[in-house]
């Protein structure tokens, strides 16, 4: 399995691609081809056994034992608290929650972060690699899932960067509390955009540095995302394809569905939910890219609190497969600060995606009327990708994380004014059917062992103290 670039013809071998991280001509990795998967062969197939069938195929230059080892290692029990490591959950006749929290941080970054680091140690085993430093942009999940992924491997170090006043104050305490000797969280006054922009830069001003990156630019975050997709619609066996709404913030996930689909997973339409940093909703309705005029605003769902959504490139090149059009996109949006698809690729966009968007207001009635109806509290990301028009197709909804990362949501939500965050935490568990993942409740007696807070422009320096430092120790 050879992988190339959006941008170019550069390409890599599956290894090459996980350490790089990015293409050396700022373009994503994809696959040359994608593997042909019914939904048949993964009937009656564990997680596990989906996940071999998928990697075999994708990480095919990385030995068949050190594989299975991965995923004996990552999707466990100890690792995941469903025995199935995720939950599909009914709603009503035709529709279903995906649940895809059971991880070690109590969001669907766990589906892949935890495989991440057997296969990154793999890939630096194939290619002789000491000494690896991660350096990763976070807006409030990936981070945490990241770290705690890689606390204490051997020959890996991991810096995080989080946008000091915008993530949820548990996901802030997550990292802050985090364990292990080689993890830097560093809080910066900007937002995630600022964040990922670091991270972008330091990768084309250093590329001589040993450094790669856990966003899921990295094909070994993006492809452990299809598994769930199958394993989901192989345990619902639907005789007709089901919708999928996606939360969506840098494109993910909502990509790993189109993988599947395009793989030969039964999916009609993939929907491309978002808050009120609606850039990819007026994207998929108009096909006008624009963040001229923009400004991140704040919501209840920060992990999609994000205006340059990086996997779009990706999806574009597979809709198009054309180097020079993605190439000139990416130049426009760089520039220009936008870029414009024509009616017809438009059109085609459409065959596979919706787009739909809610407010603050309406993710708290949301989540206000789904407890109320059907007893189920979700989080405000998951609220988000309630549908807004009814439809009798059936459907997944993407249940991206544990309602126990967002307290603050839930005080708006149920007048809960005088609680502090860890007491709402506590009512939510006495009133509500949902569990309380043990990690997130020790939260409250953590110490903090983490509180570096730097403005943008010291982040070069920062990272490579850090670096210099983790590659001497
Ligand atoms: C990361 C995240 C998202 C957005 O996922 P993308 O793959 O970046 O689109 C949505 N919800 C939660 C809870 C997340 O952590």
């Amino acid at each position: 399995m050879n992988y190339k670039s959006t941008r170019s013809t550069t390409h890599a071998t599956p290894s090459q691609a996980i350490l790089n991280g990015l293409a050396p001509d700022g373009g994503l990795y994809v696959p040359k081809t994608l593997m042909a998967l019914p939904l048949e062969s993964c009937i009656s197939k564990t997680y596990q056994e989906i996940a071999e069938m998928i990697f075999a195929y994708y990480f095919d230059d990385i030995p068949h034992d050190a594989l299975m080892d991965a995923i004996t290692s990552a999707y466990n029990t100890h690792k995941f608290s469903h025995p199935k490591i995720t939950n599909v959950r009914s709603v009503d006749e035709t529709t279903h929650l995906l649940e895809l929290f059971y991880g070690e941080t109590a969001a669907f970054k766990d589906q892949a972060l935890s495989i991440y680091p057997y296969l990154i140690k793999a890939s630096m085993d194939l290619h002789h690699t000491r000494h690896l430093t991660i350096l990763t942009a976070t807006s409030g999940d990936t981070g945490k899932a990241a770290m705690e992924a890689l606390k204490d491997v051997n020959g890996l170090s991991i810096a995080v960067l989080y946008p000091q006043h915008g993530t949820s104050t548990m996901q802030a305490l997550q990292m802050q509390t985090q364990d292990g000797n080689n993890v830097f969280p560093i809080g910066i006054d900007g937002d995630f955009d600022d964040a990922q922009q670091a991270v972008k830069s330091f990768f084309s001003a250093h590329s001589d540095l040993s450094i790669s990156s856990a966003n899921s630019i990295n094909i070994a975050r993006l492809l452990p995302q299809v598994i769930y997709y199958y394993d989901a619609l192989s345990r619902l066996n639907p005789s007709t394809p089901v919708d999928i709404y996606v939360p969506t913030g840098n494109f993910g996930n909502a990509l790993a569905a189109y993988i599947a689909k395009e793989m030969g997973c039964p999916i009609r339409k993939i929907v491309i939910c978002t808050n009120d940093n609606n850039v990819l909703y007026d994207f998929f309705t108009t096909g006008v890219y624009d963040i001229q005029k923009r400004h991140l605003v704040k919501t209840h769902s920060p992990s999609m609190d994000i205006l340059v959504s990086s996997n779009l490139e990706r999806l574009l090149y597979f809709m198009f497969k054309d180097e020079r059009k993605v190439s000139n996109w990416m130049k426009s949006l760089n520039e220009h600060q936008m870029f414009t698809l024509d009616q017809n690729e438009l059109d085609e966009i459409k065959t596979v995606f919706d787009a739909q968007h809610m407010s603050n207001s309406q993710t708290e009635s949301t989540i206000v009327s789904l407890f109320e109806s059907k007893g189920i509290l979700v989080d405000p990301h998951t609220a988000t990708a309630f549908p807004q028009t009814p439809s009798k197709h059936p459907k997944i909804i993407v249940s991206t994380a544990s309602p126990y990362k967002f307290p603050n949501v839930y005080r708006a939500c149920f007048h809960l004014d005088s609680m502090s965050d860890f007491d709402i935490l506590d009512y939510i568990e006495a009133h509500s059917q949902e569990f309380y993942p043990e990690h997130l409740k020790s939260l409250r007696d953590k110490p903090i062992k983490h509180q570096t807070f730097i403005p943008k422009d010291e982040v070069e320096a920062v990272l490579l103290d850090f670096i210099a430092k983790e590659e001497h120790a």
